[in-house]
C-alpha cells in the first residue's frame, strides 16, 4: 500500500471505496499520528473511542453514497460538536459541552466523515499565530520554533503533519489562507454565505466564513462541495444549488484575465514574496491567462476598517459569555454584578479582553459616528474597488501574506505588527467574496509561501480552477522528517 503519510484525502477516500483499506484502519493510522505529536500541541480534545466506534459502525454498514464515506478529519474547535466539548480556544468555554451540532460538520458527517477530535486555535479566532489560545500555541511541523499561523492554526499543523487527512477551519480575516501559507498547505475562504455559519462560534458576524484546508486543490474542491449549502437556519446563508466543484475542476485557463493590483505591492515587502508573485505571473501567462494591471485604491483602509468592524461585532458576540447558563463561571464576588465581572475577566485571555475593549469603544454613542459609521463607510468603497475590478477581470492574484512563518513570541508583545500580518487577507472578508491560497515556494530559509487568488463573489469554480492549473505548474514539495514524534 502507498505511503498514508503522503495520500490526499481523495486518495484516502478511493481506498476505502475499492476496500483496499476499512475505515478502521485509516482511523488507526491518523490515532496512532496524532498520539506521536502531542508536541505540536495541534489537539485540544480527542474522542478516539467515538471516533473508533464510527469507524466499526461505518465498516459494518459500509455506505459508499457520501462524498467523504468513511474518513476520519479533525476539525477546528470552533464549530459546536454535539456532545463533544467545543471550546473556541477559550477558558471561558473550557467546560462547554454543545447539545448541537454546526450545520457545516453536520454536512460533513452526513457525508460519511467521522469526527477524529477538536484542533487548537487562537481563542475566539482572534490571531494570527495560534498564540492567544487558552491551550497553548501550536506549533508549525515546518520548524521547531515557528508559529503555524492562526486562528485556524492547528488545523494548518495538523494538516501539513497528517495527523488529519484535511480539514475545516474559518476565515473572519485570513484564518484559513494564512495558516495554510505558513504551512505549505491549501486554504479556501468561500464567499460569505456560501457555507453555514450556525453552530459557529461567533466572532465577527458579517466577516466569519467556514472553509476547507487540504494537501491539495482537488481535496479542496471535494471538501468545499461537502461542507457548503443553504442552510434555513443561518439568515445570511444564500440559497443556491449546491456546486459539483471537484466534477468540474479544469485546469484549462486559457484567455482568462487576471489582475494584478498595484497597491499589493507593499513598502518592505521581502524580495523573495515579490519574486514568488513574479513566477505566479509568469505560471498564468504561460497557460495562456492574461496578465491585466489594476488599481484597488482603498486596499490601505482595510486593515483599520478590519479592526473596526470586527472588533465591534465581536465585543457584541462576546456579551453573552457571563458565567450564568453555560461556560466558565468565577467562584469570586460578591453579587450578580461582581460574578459577571471576575467570570469574564478571569475567562477572556488579553486579546479578547482588547478586542472587546475596542469594540465597546467605537460602538460607544460619542464614538459611533466617528469610527464604527466610518468603517463601514470605507467598507463599502472596498467591495466598490473589487465591484468595478470584476468587470474586466475574471481574478485576482496577490501573495497571500507578506511574510513566511515567523517565530514563536516574535510578534505577541506587539499587536500592531501582529495585525500587520493580515494585510493581503482582509480586505476579502470586508468584501465577502473568495480567495484561495496555495503553497507557490520556499524562501531562502525553506519556509513555505502562498499565493492568493480571488474572484466576485459566488466564482469558487473560476478560482478553483486556476489553482489548479497553478499546482500542476508550481509542483510544490514539502516532506518533513517528522521530528517531533
Ligand atoms: N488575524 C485576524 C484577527 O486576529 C483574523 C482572524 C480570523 O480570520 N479569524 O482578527
Amino acid at each position: 500500500m502507498s505511503d498514508l503519510n503522503k495520500s490526499t484525502l481523495l486518495e484516502i477516500i478511493n481506498l476505502i471505496k475499492l476496500k483496499k483499506i476499512s475505515s478502521l484502519e485509516i482511523t488507526n493510522h491518523f490515532i496512532k499520528n496524532i498520539e506521536k505529536s502531542k508536541n505540536l500541541n495541534c489537539f485540544i480534545t480527542t474522542c478516539f473511542e467515538k471516533t473508533i466506534k464510527s469507524a466499526k459502525d461505518f465498516d459494518a454498514k459500509k455506505d459508499f453514497s457520501g462524498l467523504l464515506s468513511g474518513v476520519p478529519l479533525a476539525v477546528k474547535d470552533l464549530f459546536c460538536t454535539k456532545n463533544t466539548k467545543t471550546t473556541a480556544g477559550s477558558k471561558i468555554l473550557s467546560n462547554f459541552i454543545p447539545t448541537y451540532e454546526s450545520t457545516v460538520t453536520d454536512n460533513l458527517w452526513s457525508e460519511g466523515a467521522i469526527l477524529l477530535g477538536k484542533l487548537n486555535c487562537d481563542e475566539f479566532a482572534m490571531g494570527s499565530s495560534n498564540e492567544t489560545s487558552f491551550f497553548g500555541n501550536t506549533i508549525n511541523p515546518v520548524g521547531k520554533n515557528l508559529v503555524p499561523g492562526g486562528s485556524s492554526g492547528g488545523s494548518a499543523s495538523a494538516l501539513a503533519a497528517n495527523l488529519t487527512p484535511a480539514t475545516i477551519g474559518t476565515d473572519t480575516g485570513g484564518s484559513i489562507r494564512q495558516p495554510a501559507s505558513f504551512t505549505g498547505t491549501v486554504g479556501l475562504k468561500p464567499t460569505y454565505g456560501l457555507c453555514s455559519r450556525w453552530g459557529i462560534v461567533a466572532f465577527a458576524s458579517s466577516l466569519d466564513q467556514a472553509g476547507p484546508m487540504t494537501k491539495n486543490v482537488e481535496d479542496c474542491a471535494l471538501l468545499l462541495e461537502a461542507m457548503s449549502g443553504y442552510d434555513e437556519k443561518d439568515s445570511t446563508s444564500i440559497n443556491k444549488k449546491k456546486e459539483n466543484y471537484s466534477k468540474n475542476l479544469n485546469p484549462k485557463i486559457n484567455g482568462l484575465k487576471i489582475g494584478i493590483p498595484k497597491e499589493y505591492r507593499v513598502e518592505n515587502m521581502p524580495k523573495e514574496i515579490d519574486g514568488l508573485w513574479k513566477k505566479g505571473i509568469d505560471i498564468l501567462k504561460n497557460s495562456g491567462a492574461k496578465i491585466i494591471d489594476i488599481s484597488l485604491p482603498h486596499t490601505k483602509y482595510a486593515l483599520p476598517t478590519y479592526y473596526i468592524v470586527a472588533p465591534a461585532e465581536a465585543s457584541s458576540n462576546l456579551a453573552r459569555y457571563d458565567g450564568i447558563k453555560f461556560g466558565y463561571r468565577s467562584i469570586k464576588g460578591k453579587n450578580l454584578i461582581e460574578m459577571y465581572e471576575n467570570t469574564r475577566g478571569e475567562g477572556f485571555g488579553d486579546e479578547v479582553k482588547r478586542r472587546v475593549l475596542i469594540g465597546t469603544y467605537v460602538l460607544s454613542s460619542g464614538y459611533y459616528d466617528a469610527y464604527y459609521l466610518k468603517a463601514q463607510k470605507v467598507r463599502r468603497l472596498i467591495k466598490n474597488d473589487f465591484d468595478k475590478c470584476f468587470k474586466g477581470v475574471d481574478a485576482i492574484l496577490t501573495p497571500s501574506t507578506p511574510s513566511s512563518a515567523f517565530k514563536i513570541g516574535e510578534k505577541s508583545n506587539d499587536p500592531i505588527s501582529m495585525y500587520l500580518n493580515d494585510i493581503f487577507t482582509v480586505p476579502v472578508n470586508l468584501a465577502g467574496i473568495p480567495a484561495i491560497s496555495i503553497p507557490a515556494g520556499h524562501d531562502s530559509k525553506g519556509y513555505p509561501l502562498g499565493l492568493q487568488l480571488i474572484s466576485k463573489a459566488l466564482d469558487e469554480q473560476k478560482i478553483l480552477n486556476l489553482a489548479f492549473a497553478m499546482e500542476k505548474s508550481i509542483d510544490f514539495k514539502q516532506s518533513f522528517n517528522r521530528w517531533w514524534e
